[in-house]
């Protein structure tokens, strides 16, 4: 989503690298390009104003530190700043002493409520809470059965209105009144025990006063901890104005951005938590339950500078990985020479990383692969389900031990995965040569590197 963001400013600081000292034209030239990176990142003009102000002071102030470079020091300070105006530090939900802790989603339609009702309840199931979703968005046709779909999809409850009356445009929608089935989701949910109540609103296409009055009669009923407002990072500065709106009309306590993996200039949602003083705690960035995450704003910042998000990363591999798997995959690399680690274990260790995401998308967070970036989009997938596919055309014998693959076994695999017998030859060569590499390394002859399970 940042991309050009991310090119603008680090050409801004290219021209400043070898430089000794930072003199007032340098930092006036790099501030001048910082501003036209962000403006033409759709960042809110008041926003870029007060940034480039601020780095400006900053830097004529900066001593000549011994650490640092120019160039380094110009990015430090970007980097805080941009922190500044992410919101500072991370924020997540604050849970009730006494459950349940209710949370109220709003925003406007198609800005992703529902389907952030079901990442949020996985999430928070994941965290050990147990969530009950509320259906009280009457509006949109179809709305009550989608929070079902997709909290069933998270394994967890959802509260949903009787299907009631046939609506005038005849689909099967539960009449009624939101705010009352938002009282007896309460009450449910204090009667079953749930801990925490996420409560999905209605949202109209534009900010009306209906809708408005709406969600703060909800709101006075059921008296959320959290108001999270829901917004579409690639609206433009609509995002903006439509923050202010349900600021002053519902109020909030914080801003979930959604649609970040869309590549939309994205500045508009960067301005959200300076413009409105409420911080940004969410981040949606696909449509899978899984494509979310707490926000975190010096993560974000280190992303949007290039700096990779390896801390991200880590989590992400966290969830994914199989620590058991990985470690009895390692293991294997580290006996006998490596000769017990066979393709299926390769396959599973693959098929873990995939899991993660597609490759291109797992490597653009590492640090360093700004540059990159065009390699990186050239991350032919195809090529991994071709590898994917012949392996899973062996038997488990020839997994486990790819030395009896003779001619005749090898042309079979390759009429079964669709490929040439090249291609198996290929790939039974390159992992021969990389298990012995692996077991090199995993085996201690490299003191000091420990193995590296799954990667
Ligand atoms: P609501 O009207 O606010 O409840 O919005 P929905 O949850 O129905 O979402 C509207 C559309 O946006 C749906 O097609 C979702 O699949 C899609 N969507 C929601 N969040 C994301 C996201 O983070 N990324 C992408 N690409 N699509 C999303």
């Amino acid at each position: 989503m940042f991309d050009t963001l991310q090119d603008r400013l680090n050409s801004a600081f290219k021209s400043l690298r070898g430089k000794g000292r930072l003199t007032e034209a340098d930092i006036d030239a790099t501030c001048r390009e910082i501003r036209i990176a962000l403006l033409e990142a759709d960042v809110n003009l008041s926003v870029v104003k007060e940034f480039v102000g601020a780095v400006k002071h900053r830097a004529r102030g900066t001593e000549l530190s011994g650490a640092l470079n120019p160039s380094q020091q110009i990015i430090k300070i970007v980097d805080e700043e941009l922190v500044a105006i992410l919101g500072g530090e991370t924020r997540t939900i604050r849970f009730a002493k006494k459950p349940p802790t209710v949370i109220m989603l709003a925003g406007l339609q198609g800005a992703g409520k529902t389907t952030l009702a079901g990442k949020l309840g996985r999430w928070l199931r994941e965290q050990g809470h147990s969530p009950l979703l509320v259906a009280a968005d009457l509006q949109r046709p179809n709305a009550v059965n989608q929070l079902q779909v997709v909290g069933e999809r998270a394994g967890v409850h959802v509260f949903a209105p009787e299907p009631g009356v046939t609506t005038a445009g005849g689909a099967d929608q539960p009449t009624g009144d939101p705010v009352l089935v938002a009282r007896r989701a309460m009450y449910h949910a204090q009667q079953k025990l749930y801990d925490v109540v996420v409560v999905d609103t209605a949202g109209r296409l534009g900010v009306d006063e209906e809708l408005m009055r709406q969600a703060a009669a909800i709101k006075a009923e059921v008296r959320p901890q959290e108001t999270l407002f829901v917004v579409d990072a690639m609206i433009g500065q609509d995002a903006v104005n439509t923050a202010r709106a349900f600021a002053e009309g519902v109020g909030f306590d914080g801003v979930v951005l959604t649609k970040l993996d869309g590549d939309a200039r994205g500045g508009a949602a960067l301005s959200i938590a300076k413009v409105t003083g409420r911080p940004i705690m969410f981040a949606s960035n696909g449509e899978q339950l899984t494509d979310f995450d707490v926000f975190h704003p010096d993560r974000m910042a280190s992303r949007i500078l290039g700096m990779g998000d390896v801390l991200t990363l880590i989590e992400q591999a966290e969830r994914t990985f199989d620590a058991e798997q990985s470690a009895k995959a390692a293991a294997k690399l580290q006996s006998k020479g490596g000769s017990d680690f066979g393709l299926a274990d390769f396959l599973q260790q693959m098929q873990m990383v995939r899991k993660m995401g597609p490759l291109s998308k797992i490597f653009g967070m590492l640090p360093g692969m700004g540059e990159m970036k065009d390699q990186i989009a050239n991350i032919d997938e195809r090529e991994v389900d071709r590898i994917e596919a012949i392996i899973q055309s062996m038997t488990p014998a020839e997994r486990d031990d790819p030395k009896i693959l003779n001619g005749s076994r090898r042309a079979r695999i390759a009429r079964g995965s669709g490929v040439e017998v090249s291609d198996v030859n290929n790939l039974v060569n390159r992992f021969m040569e990389a298990r012995k590499v692996m077991s090199q390394l995993a085996g201690g002859s490299m003191p000091g590197m420990p193995p590296v399970p799954g990667l």
